[in-house]
């Protein structure tokens, strides 16, 4: 079955792309061609605009109750529910997450977002009434923000989009969804899960393009907010656009997140979780803890620990589902984590583990060898600059209160964990260190609780009802007049 494409979703059909230019979807694991799609252009990106600011403006979606579109969601999901192993696998194909994470991550949890902005959306005050200070009360509203732009990256396409749409559809709002060009064959299974469970024409509409296009979306007019997942570099010029225009902003960005292991952690079971939470999808993950730090008395047991562990991982074709490391989504991507590589070796730290060239056993795809450094100084720029690869740096600390000075000390502030046979202990260090989410001896996301990033990793929060509360306006109605 061809997965090309000839069309965009835009005004509830399959429209046919304004110009002839395509993006070419290449697998990156054998470097082959897997779809071609149209490109979207300014032309293609005015008419999603002008479709979503009508169904907007006139149409039902933001009139209907939040039970109506509750109620609509929830045939998405459920369409959704029976879809989950064919997205993972189309995700796999374009972007080259191994099949394990897709079957975790790039799917299944996107469901359960929706599923968990369902049960937010039902108990959300969408109108609420509040004693008042001059009359006896005030009505509190929360109304659609209006035509939101959703750009997600291509790292986790299906997560960061389902982030977005779906709360913005619970609160009234329109989309248009500007995919990554990397990943755009996963938003056509999803508008066609859309369309199937009876959103309205108009309210959601997708145009893949790439960056200039992005930029155009943004600046357009017609958009009322910019929901973006990305890079903190293009994050900093949307919110200076949408700071320009008195957009509505949100942006999930980057992180170089530490995981701390405490001397008393289990050091097995810190390898097991590390595997996952310093590597998933192959290291290309925001949330990715790539700085480890240790004690220094325990330094050298850590380094062992985690060489061995590294050295151990599956790396290989994406589809098998032993795989634990698959390929950088891009040559470019696989180029970029090779010079970071190459700048650690020149910043002075010392290589443990893998190092650049091809992994064992592989001759093509855009793969990059786990890599792990020790003697890493946190001034390094391997360990400030997000690297988006599976390449990790063990720094040292003195005791506590340095490995939450270190932690600390990085522009971003997305994530973190701490590994500890104490929980308190644990919970202490949680407490101290300045990140959007925190684990104790695991690291997840669960959707009932905001996920964002302080400092440079965003401005926002998505997920819970704060994440529900970004795409309302706030409206106060004074029913009566007050007694004088
Ligand atoms: P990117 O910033 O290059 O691109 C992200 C998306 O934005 C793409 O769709 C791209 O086409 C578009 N885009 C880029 N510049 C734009 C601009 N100026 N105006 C409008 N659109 C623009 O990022 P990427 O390389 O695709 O993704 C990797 C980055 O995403 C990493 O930095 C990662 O940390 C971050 N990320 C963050 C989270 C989070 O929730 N905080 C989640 C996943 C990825």
């Amino acid at each position: 079955m061809t997965l090309d494409r000839d069309a965009f979703y835009i005004d509830g059909r399959w429209a046919a792309p304004a110009t002839s230019a395509t993006l070419q979807v290449v697998s990156p694991h054998s470097e082959q061609v897997v779809a071609t799609v149209p490109e979207g252009s300014a032309a293609d990106v005015d008419a999603a605009v002008a479709a979503a600011r009508r169904a907007f403006d006139e149409g039902p979606w933001p009139r209907m109750s939040p039970e109506e579109r509750i109620e609509v969601v929830q045939a998405f999901s459920g369409l959704y529910a029976a879809r989950l192993a064919e997205m993972a696998d189309l995700i796999t194909t374009e972007m080259g997450a191994p099949t394990s994470f897709s079957n975790l991550a790039q799917s299944p949890a996107p469901w359960m977002q929706i599923e968990a902005f369902l049960g937010i959306a039902r108990a959300f005050p969408w109108e609420e009434t509040r004693p008042g200070v001059l009359g006896p009360e005030v009505i509190v509203r929360r109304e659609p923000v209006g035509v939101v732009a959703a750009i997600p990256p291509w790292n986790v396409p299906q997560f960061t989009t389902i982030s977005k749409v779906v709360p913005a559809l619970l609160a009234g709002n329109t989309v248009v969804v500007k995919p990554a060009p990397e990943t755009p064959l996963d938003t056509y299974l999803m508008a066609e899960l859309l369309e199937e469970a009876g959103v309205p024409a108009g309210v959601v509409n997708i145009v893949a393009a790439g960056r200039e296009v992005g930029e155009h979306l943004v600046a357009h007019p017609g958009i009322d907010k910019v929901a973006f997942t990305g890079s903190t570099a293009a994050g900093r010029k949307i919110a200076a656009v949408c700071g320009e225009q008195l957009k509505r902003v949100s942006l999930e960005l980057g992180g170089k997140s530490a995981a701390i292991v405490l001397d008393d952690a289990d050091l097995a079971a810190t390898m097991e979780g590390l595997k996952f939470v310093a590597l998933m999808n192959s290291g290309q993950a925001c949330v990715a803890q790539t700085r480890i730090l240790a004690s220094r008395a325990n330094y050298d047991a850590v380094v062992e620990a985690l060489a061995e562990t590294v050295s151990g991982m599956v790396v290989g074709d994406p589809a098998d589902p032993a795989t634990e490391i698959g390929p950088m989504v891009a040559q470019r991507q696989q180029e970029r984590v090779e010079k970071y590589i190459a700048l650690g070796q020149e910043e002075g730290a010392r290589l443990v583990v893998g190092g650049n060239g091809m992994p064992d056993g592989l001759d093509r795809g855009w793969y990059v060898r786990p890599t792990v450094f020790a003697d890493v100084d946190n001034r390094m720029r391997i360990a400030q600059e997000e690297i988006f690869g599976p390449v990790l740096s063990v720094i040292a600390y003195d005791d506590v209160d340095d490995a939450v000075r270190i932690a600390n000390d990085s522009d971003y502030g997305l994530a973190g964990t701490v590994w500890t046979g104490d929980p308190e202990a644990g919970l202490d260090v949680a407490r101290r260190v300045r990140a959007g989410t925190y684990g104790v001896n695991t690291y997840t996301m669960d959707f009932a609780a905001p996920f964002g990033g302080f400092k440079a990793s965003g401005i926002g929060r998505e997920f819970g009802p704060e994440g529900l509360a970004q795409y309302t306006e706030l409206k106060a109605i004074y029913p009566t007049a007050p007694a004088m």
